[in-house]
């Protein structure tokens, strides 16, 4: 009786082969379409994560990540920066990375009274 570990599948049709010698390097022959199949038996079975594993709405968000313009950056997040024109304590400010890559990632500070900078360290 083979513990569930050891089964290996056809990796063209998924029919599941016949046992193994537990010579990691056999090839097994799938007798329902012919594929001939490296025998995984003695090793520990592998989780491949698809792309596709997602779900579909973590993906539009992703998509919607990559598409995102410099408009679309500006939210209405806050930190704690005095703005030196007004003194105000808290401004907006969104992070945008520079098509350079040298350039690293540029804070922009936008002040209520208009006053805008950035950092660029
Ligand atoms: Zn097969
Ligand atoms: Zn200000």
């Amino acid at each position: 009786m083979s513990a569930i570990g050891s089964l290996v599948f056809c990796t063209d049709c998924g029919n599941l082969l016949d046992g193994s010698s537990g010579n990691g390097k056999a090839m097994l022959i799938c007798d329902v379409c012919g594929a001939s199949c490296k025998d995984t038996s003695s090793k520990v079975v592998v989780t491949r994560s698809k792309p596709t594993a997602f779900p579909s709405s973590l993906r539009a968000k992703r998509s919607e990540v990559q598409t995102l313009t410099e408009a679309d950056m500006q939210t209405d997040a806050t930190i704690n920066q005095t703005c030196e024109k007004c003194g105000r304590e808290k401004v907006r400010f969104y992070t945008q990375q520079l098509r350079s890559a040298d350039e690293g990632t540029t804070v922009f500070y936008i002040c209520d009274c208009g006053h805008k900078w950035n950092t660029n360290n």
